[in-house]
């Protein structure tokens, strides 16, 4: 059943036109409640993490609970200095220029599922602190989590200002004819563009965080030992389902066969011999995401793994070698914990294959040789990069992440969140003083030679 999303929408805009949302007072108020939430309720957070995705503890404090706290005391410790409105140079230095940063007003942040509260809460956490009202729409495919928020935020939030719907396609279809001031949306990028056509009827500003194959290059230059361990974390975490997750690997020939057992050697000390067992793997989300995922275990051989079950919602760490750059699992992002190995002459042959690709959000280049960096930095355009280790690069909150094409547009995270949440509002402020009405004169007619002179 779809809510009365209208009433929704239309109460939050009538709180944002009374300017509820605007004062410091209120909001810091508001973001302190809900760091208050995380707080008293971090284990029913837990809980429901571990329900929708068999979260091991250790990721769901470090990436969801812990990470959405430290978000809010981040902002906090900032929102006096990035509210106050910012003194630039002015042409006529009589004149006084200001940067306001007013907050664009009923704003829609809709959620992943494979981080279900960090990637749907951290944006609203400045969308807040920008003083919007903000609709809360967690995803549905991680309904654990989605009714944990539900059921909470509205005993620590104001309810009219922070509203939170739940919902599956037909009620996100319906939630999205409503006219927002700007939709912050994460999930794949064939979702991103319907949230993108319904924007754009309402002429709505929007960030698209999206997804993608990002790729791993990993050279002779380096440990490979070492190299394994940081790639098989940023892939294995949250068994693959990471925007992030490196997709696949890049090496020339000589690099794949130490590499593979370095690989081999890391999972078996991680994981032991039966990986199913082990308490820090998480499980595939939805039962559709296994079958999908089941169809890329022939695109190549597997040195390691490539079991699964499907009741279990269970795909085993996989290396896949001999991989075809035209199979299946190269055409789609993997989003598990498969990791297809492909050789290349050099890094030439790899850069030329990852440009034949949609611009990814992350790049991994794994070599110690500054050239090789300097042109993968040059030539691939992707959202983000981390040299010699994954995901990292997310963890500084004064680096933005988004992504790029169909990766995604917008960024966020610090005060990139803050900004995005925030109309840049130009204000030239212009006295009565002589000097300066001397100067300005010159503008008006009649123009006169002498003043076309100056
Ligand atoms: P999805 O985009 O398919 O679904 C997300 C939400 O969109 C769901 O809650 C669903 O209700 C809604 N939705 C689905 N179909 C719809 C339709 N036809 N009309 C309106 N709404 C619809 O999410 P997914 O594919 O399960 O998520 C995985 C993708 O998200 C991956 O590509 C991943 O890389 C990406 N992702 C990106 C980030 C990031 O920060 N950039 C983070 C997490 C996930």
């Amino acid at each position: 059943m779809t809510e009365d999303y209208k009433k929704v929408v239309d109460g939050a805009r009538e709180a944002f036109d009374n300017g509820t949302t605007l004062p410091l007072e209120f909001r810091v108020h508001q973001l302190k409640r809900l760091k208050a939430m995380y707080s008293d309720h971090s284990q029913v957070f837990m809980d429901a993490l571990h329900s929708d995705l068999n979260k091991p503890d250790m990721e769901a404090a470090l990436f969801e609970v812990s990470a959405c706290i430290n978000d809010i005391d981040y902002i906090l410790n900032r929102i006096t200095s990035w509210t106050t409105p910012e003194k630039v140079s002015s042409v006529i230095p009589l004149d006084k220029s200001l940067i306001y940063r007013e907050p664009y007003g009923v704003t829609l942040v809709m959620g992943a599922w494979n981080y279900p509260m960090q990637l749907t809460m951290t944006p609203v956490h400045g969308a807040m602190a920008a003083g919007n009202t903000v609709i809360i729409k967690p995803s549905e495919v991680s309904p654990a989590t989605a009714s944990a928020l539900a059921k909470l935020v509205p005993q620590y939030l104001d309810q009219t200002c922070y509203p939170v719907v739940c919902g599956g396609v037909t009620e996100t279809t319906e939630l999205l004819k409503e006219r927002f001031d700007y939709i912050f949306y994460t999930g794949s990028t064939t979702v991103g563009k319907i949230v993108r056509e319904a924007a754009n009827k309402h002429l709505t500003p929007t960030t698209l965080e999206l997804g993608g194959k990002s790729p791993c290059y990993v050279d002779t230059s380096v440990n490979l030992d070492k190299a394994a361990r940081r790639i098989l974390w940023g892939k294995m975490i949250n068994l693959g389902q990471t925007c992030i997750a490196p997709d696949y690997v890049l090496c020339p020939r000589e690099v794949r066969e130490p590499l593979v057992s370095a690989m081999k050697e890391v999972l078996l000390e991680w994981f032991g011999p039966e990986p199913k067992t082990s308490p820090d793997l998480g499980r595939i989300v939805a039962t559709r995401h296994v079958d999908r995922l089941a169809k890329y275990l022939d695109s190549g051989r597997a040195v390691v793994g490539g079991g699964y079950n499907r009741e279990e919602k269970w795909v085993e760490p996989t290396i896949l070698v001999d991989v075809k750059e035209d199979s299946k699992i190269m055409q789609e992002e993997i989003f598990g914990p498969i990791l297809p190995i492909l050789t290349v002459d050099n890094h030439t042959q790899a850069i030329d294959l990852i440009r034949a690709k949609e611009r990814p959000l992350a790049l991994y280049i794994f070599s110690v040789n500054k050239d090789i960096q300097d042109t993968f930095l040059r030539r691939v355009q992707c959202g983000g990069v981390c040299i010699n280790d994954t995901i990292f690069h997310i963890s500084n909150n004064k680096l933005p992440f988004g992504g790029v094409g169909w990766s995604g547009m917008g960024g966020y995270h610090g005060k990139f969140t803050f900004d995005t949440f925030s109309h840049l509002k130009s204000v030239l402020s212009r006295s009565y003083n002589p000097i300066l009405e001397k100067i300005t004169c010159m503008r008006f007619p009649p123009y006169t030679e002498k003043k076309k002179k100056v």
